[in-house]
């Protein structure tokens, strides 16, 4: 029998992705990714610390995140003021508070499996247990229809740090919006969900035949640029309505966006030299034939070429 150590680790975010895409890979942290690093940094010394001034713990999470997106300083500001002031201190209430908080638990023998929770907060006499994410994108501010994989997999780990826990709750704070969405999950049904997904998990990975299947993890993979199933999900039908109305107007915004993109691209390569980046080219070129001999007779007897003007073309296939 395989012993733990001997068990590939992944991490609660690689599970879901592969769950998504048996092929997808980690792309390397962008500004939105440091956006939240710095946010999450900031809630974590404000949770830990009753007496902490909030715009102190901001600015030691800026601080501490290298590649913070800078000219998102005041919507920082912003966005954690308001969600600090907006609600009671974590610890209100008895509360023992925990942050960063490394949960695993291994699958079936197919994997150790982690997670690494925002807040872990407990009710030492009552065994109640309440585990808080923090989302800082824009995409959080929908209201989910049932329990996300991310809430239902840190019920799973938490499982194992909390024996005697019958119930979790779990919570899910939209730092943007103020929103807070809130599963209760008892432990049988945590168990069933952590089985089956256990079990999809092991023919990932057991499955040599791996092909891309797009979906939301595109987003993060490295390599979305290139793969052509990372459009997969917009591909998906709209069965209502509303979701019609929502797939007209994320169109005209996208057409408008890739116009918008195309003339700062135009703007960047206009006094530059055509070149192919990303295998894409790109720039200002002379139209065929560059050089053309207006008239051959008055040429010839010139002894030259008489050149015409040479008509620029941008090209961008
Ligand atoms: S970009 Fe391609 S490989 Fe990456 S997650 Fe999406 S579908 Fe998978």
């Amino acid at each position: 029998m395989t012993s733990r150590s001997d068990l590939p680790r992944l991490s609660r975010y690689r599970v879901e992705a592969l769950l998504e895409c048996p092929v997808w890979e980690p792309g390397p942290g962008s500004p939105a990714a440091n956006f939240g690093k710095a946010a999450h940094r900031a809630l974590e010394l404000w949770a830990n610390d009753p007496a902490a001034e909030v715009a102190a713990c901001i600015a030691a999470g800026v601080a501490e995140t290298q590649g913070f997106p800078a000219e998102r300083h005041d919507e920082l500001v912003r966005m954690v003021t308001q969600y600090a002031g907006n609600r009671e201190h974590p610890r209100e209430g008895g509360w023992a508070v925990a942050t960063e908080v490394e949960m695993e638990r291994t699958a079936d023998g197919i994997a150790v499996l982690s997670g690494i929770a925002d807040r872990c907060d407990t009710l030492p006499d009552e065994g109640a247990v309440r585990i808080v994410d923090y989302k800082t994108g824009w995409s959080a501010v929908k209201e989910p229809e049932s329990a996300p994989f991310q809430v239902l997999f840190y019920a799973g780990l938490a499982s194992r740090l909390h024996l005697a826990a019958e119930w979790f709750r779990v919570e899910i704070h939209a730092l943007q919006t103020g929103w807070v969405h809130s599963w209760d999950l008892g432990v049988e049904d945590v168990e069933e969900w952590w089985q089956g997904m256990a079990e999809r998990l092991g023919d990932v990975l057991a499955n040599p035949d791996k092909r891309p299947t797009g979906g939301p993890a595109c987003g993060f993979c490295k390599k979305r640029w290139e793969c052509g199933a990372a459009v997969t999900a917009l591909a998906h039908a709209p069965t209502t309505d509303a979701e019609a109305e929502e797939v007209i107007r994320e169109t005209v915004r996208l057409e408008a966006a890739a116009d918008e993109r195309k003339k700062a691209l135009r703007a960047y390569m206009d006094k530059r030299e055509a070149t192919t980046i990303a295998g894409v080219r790109l720039g200002y070129e002379l139209s065929k034939p560059a050089v053309r001999v207006l008239d051959k007779e008055r040429a010839l007897a010139l002894g030259v070429a008489e050149l015409s003007k040479p008509s620029p073309r941008w090209a961008m296939k």
